[in-house]
């Protein structure tokens, strides 16, 4: 722990994980700026109740002055690393760590920490359900609800705190060192921002870092770049598999789900894959990972098998929202990734209408063409990707261009017949015409309760 009485801090970036991170510090004793890029008028909410609590706020820009007389800064994940004031920050030799860092300082018991370019919010969720109906006391956040900062006050010698990380997290860690790791999977996402995929898979590799012998990772072994990570680490590797028999880890044999604690012991059955109540491929690896993580944690398996059985979809993650004329609709608005729309896709067998476009992410739509060409009826593409999706996968199955979400769901229902699947998984982020995915989610759900209250009445 640091002592940060009197100490100068400054936090970049003043997004919700950066308010609480001023907050502590200033509770902390440290003479606490906050610096973010928007305006005054932008950060209206925020700035009242930083003055109040004796922060000082700089807002409309960072000042390279305001970098310098520094004992200690505190980087927002949403701000890159290579914005100049922090980079000569760096340059001048001041200790740059981020949020989770910071907390992870001062957090108190057990940590188990998931990353992955998809899952994590799922998976999160799980473990965080599992230790909880198991009893133990649990704290759930990171990139996923209230940020690790604010768990702080809250933990104590007993409680484990089951964290989301994101790359973006992990870049700035330095000592955060987890009891248990999982990298679930590393696909090609944010390299608008990483630069590169293997810039991207070293930042994920952070996780396990500080990791001992007395650690355990949890990886996937149906996913290649996470050999890297197995590489790398001191920590006990457990693999999770959904298709083979694996030595030392979480895998389905047949109609089970085993686990092995020990290579060459014997596998023990955990719970029937038929009881997960999630749908696709993707979320039985979630499930096994969570099962790993639970069984590394002593939580015996019965407990285990009865909390999956009850787990339903996190919202907006391939959740089911109505079936209207024998037409399912599903919302899988967070698949903002090419990997996760076919994630979605794959995990139904066919009769998709699938809804695509938004933002584009720098992303490579043709990938999809195969698996599209055998389940997709029909593509309806909204927002500012659509000319690049339509480009990009131009013969590979027939296309409308909606634009709107509410004409694609219009269109969507205008096309679907019995037995068929309206899937919104777009592959692309939401900015363009949503404040976010929760809203893009929403603003479905609402055209599609609206579809169903209609087709009653008539
Ligand atoms: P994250 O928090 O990593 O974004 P979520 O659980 O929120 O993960 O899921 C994000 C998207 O990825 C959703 O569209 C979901 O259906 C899909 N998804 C969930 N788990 C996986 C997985 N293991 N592999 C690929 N895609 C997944």
């Amino acid at each position: 722990m640091m002592d940060l009485k009197n100490k100068r801090v400054l936090v970049v970036g003043l997004g919700k994980s950066g308010l609480s991170a001023a907050m502590f510090l200033r509770g902390q004793g440290a003479q606490v700026t906050v610096s973010d890029a928007r305006s005054a008028v932008a950060l209206e909410k925020e700035i009242p109740a930083l003055l109040e609590a004796g922060v000082m706020v700089e807002a409309g820009g960072h000042g390279l002055l305001t970098f310098r007389r520094q004992d200690l800064i505190v980087v927002s994940p949403g701000v890159p690393l290579d914005t100049p004031e922090v980079k000569q920050a760096v340059a001048f030799g001041l200790p740059v760590i981020g949020e989770l860092e910071l907390a992870s300082r001062y957090l108190l018991g057990q940590v188990v920490a998931i990353t992955g370019s998809n899952g994590k919010t799922t998976t999160t969720t799980l473990v965080g359900k599992i230790f909880q109906d198991a009893g133990v006391p649990t704290l759930v956040g990171g990139n996923i609800g209230l940020p690790v900062i604010d768990l702080v006050a809250e933990s104590r010698a007993d409680t484990t705190s089951v964290l989301e990380v994101s790359s973006f997290q992990l870049e700035t860690v330095e000592e955060f060192k987890p009891k248990i790791a999982v990298v679930l999977n590393i696909t090609p996402d944010h390299l608008d921002r990483h630069g590169s995929f293997e810039a991207y898979a070293a930042a994920k590799t952070r996780i396990t870092e500080r990791q001992g012998p007395e650690d355990f990772l949890v990886l996937n072994a149906e996913d290649k770049p996470t050999q890297m990570v197995a590489a790398k680490t001191k920590a006990q590797i457990y693999w999770f598999s959904g298709r083979r028999p694996i030595k030392q880890g979480v895998f389905v044999h047949g109609e089970s789900i085993l686990f092995i604690a020990r290579e060459g012991d014997k596998p023990e059955p955990v719970m029937p894959v038929s009881e997960i109540s999630l749908k696709g491929a993707h979320n039985i690896e979630n499930v096994l990972a969570a099962v790993c993580v639970a069984r590394l944690a002593g939580i015996p398996a019965e407990k285990i098998r009865a909390s999956v059985a009850s787990f339903k979809a996190v919202e907006h993650r391939l959740e089911f929202v109505a079936k209207i004329d024998d037409v399912e609709y599903y919302n899988d608005s967070k698949a903002t990734n090419v990997d996760a729309t076919m994630k979605a896709v794959a995990s139904f067998d066919g009769g998709i209408h699938l809804i695509l476009g938004g933002k584009d992410k720098d992303s490579d739509y043709s990938q999809m063409a195969e698996l599209l060409r055998e389940r997709v009826k029909v593509v309806y593409t909204i927002g500012s990707a659509a000319e690049k999706i339509e480009h990009q996968l131009r013969g590979v199955v027939k296309m409308m261009s909606a634009e709107t979400l509410q004409a694609a769901v219009r269109d969507a229902a205008a096309g679907a017949v019995a037995g068929d699947v309206v899937l919104l998984a777009p592959a692309c982020s939401s900015f363009d015409q949503f404040e976010n995915y929760e809203h893009r989610g929403r603003v479905f759900r609402e055209l599609v309760t609206a579809l169903s209250s209609e087709r009653a009445t008539t």
